[in-house]
């Protein structure tokens, strides 16, 4: 199992998911990320968000 949380990204957010790999959790945190966080995603540049995606992957851990 691998596990995501918003704040470890440092998201005040009580949002966490969890998935059988590190595909599926993320899969998961973005449809999370895509809906209550659009705000956030929308003020980002392409570049901005390829770090934020790699930062969001790299940040979920194995539990
Ligand atoms: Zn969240």
């Amino acid at each position: 199992m691998h596990k995501f949380a918003c704040k470890d990204l440092g998201i005040d957010c009580e949002f966490s998911a969890t998935g059988e790999n590190k595909e599926e959790t993320l899969q998961k945190a973005m449809a999370h990320g895509g809906v209550v966080h659009k705000d956030l995603m929308e003020g980002q540049t392409e570049e901005q968000k390829a770090g934020f995606d790699k930062m969001l992957y790299d940040s979920i851990q194995p539990v």
